[in-house]
């Protein structure tokens, strides 16, 4: 492991002068595979809680992220722009230049015992991955966890980490106290698309064993379908392997969202595109010439697909015997997310 203060000489800077001003700002670089060649940028945050920009658009108004940047790396993440933000790269920097809110736990706890915090619901998981892999190293979550437990404030946690479930008994513990919802995303089940595409996330079947072990633990837990990428994850058989192996893990729910292309996510997949799949280039140009969604027809026609498999599977939240707590927060519908505020985890 090496760490060092930043000084202003420093190759990064830059960077922490735009995002953390005065604050000091440690980097680590530890020498484990794992995070061979990732930079960790520990801070302390001066709030940990945030206002969603636009919440009335948005299923949920509060957010908790104790990362920035996120080594799951999936080329699609339009989280990429926010690392514009702090004058960081938004393309392989976004996937191995990650801020650390160190103190996110205890100024959790402070906010959360306010006055002025009412307790509404809290979304994680929403802008990137609380549950990457830098989770393993800093254990931030379990003390984030237990504060909301022991405020019995709601939250909601949206990932594609296995790592959540070392957290399992103190989600049992928050349950019992106050609403819990838990959502995984696999967007499809395709293992070589999944390893270029999401090179950095753990397999979607191992997050389908979460979605299996949570229901197990009595913790309901739906599936964002998400991206359906367009031309590559969207044919029929495709659609259907990956709702009948959603409703094989015993989700409460599945919910479909195609792929958007916003500014940052969008040179990023665009590139890659061209380096995996060049002939389709021109098709995602034509399917994406009014901006970053893909049309409405598309979007519909996928969504009317999911829907209808999940029927014939049984998915849904009436099933009999699967765990009735609460749902996890629905995602925002498409078109209508912020770009700073929902990710396709
Ligand atoms: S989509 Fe989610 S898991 Fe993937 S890089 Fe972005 S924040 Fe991480």
């Amino acid at each position: 492991m090496r760490w060092e203060n930043l000084t202003v000489d420093s190759e990064h800077s830059r960077a922490d002068a735009a995002l953390f001003g005065a604050e000091t700002v440690t980097t680590r670089t530890f020498d484990t595979p794992e995070f061979r060649g990732i930079t960790f940028h520990e801070i302390r945050a001066r709030s940990i809680i945030n206002r969603v920009p636009g919440a009335s658009r948005m299923p949920f108004e509060w957010t908790v992220n104790p990362y920035r940047g996120c080594t799951h790396a999936c080329v699609y993440c339009f989280a990429r722009r926010t690392h514009s933000y702090l004058d960081l790269d938004t393309g392989h920097g976004f996937d191995s230049q990650i801020v650390v809110k160190v103190n996110a736990p205890e100024l959790l706890r402070r906010q959360l015992a306010s006055r002025r915090w009412h307790g509404d619901h809290i979304a994680m998981g929403t802008n990137v991955d609380c549950y990457q892999r830098a989770e393993g190293r800093y254990r931030l979550m379990p003390g984030i966890l237990a504060a909301l437990r022991d405020h019995a404030n709601p939250f909601s946690i949206l990932t594609k980490g296995t790592l959540i479930l070392r957290d399992l008994e103190l989600l049992r513990r928050a349950a019992e106290v106050t609403d819990v919802g838990v959502s995984v995303s696999v967007g499809f089940t395709d293992e070589t698309l999944w390893r270029t595409v999401e090179p950095g996330t753990p397999a979607p079947e191992r997050r389908l064993d979460v979605v299996r072990t949570l229901a197990r633990h009595g913790i309901g837990c739906g599936v964002l379908m998400a991206p359906v990428i367009p031309f590559l994850s969207d044919r029929p058989e495709q659609l259907r392997s990956t709702v009948r192996a959603i409703a094989a893990s015993g989700a409460t729910s599945v919910t479909p969202l195609v792929l958007h292309l916003r500014p940052g996510a969008r040179e990023w997949f665009m590139a890659w595109l061209s380096r995996h799949h060049p002939y389709l280039v021109g098709r995602y140009e034509r399917l994406y010439a009014d901006g970053a969604y893909a049309p409405r027809w598309y979007q519909r026609r996928i969504t009317r697909q999911v829907h209808e498999l999940a029927q014939e599977y049984g998915i849904g939240p009436a099933r009999p015997g699967l765990p009735r707590r609460t749902p996890a927060a629905a995602p925002a519908p498409p078109g209508t997310a912020e770009p700073t505020q929902l990710t396709l985890l």
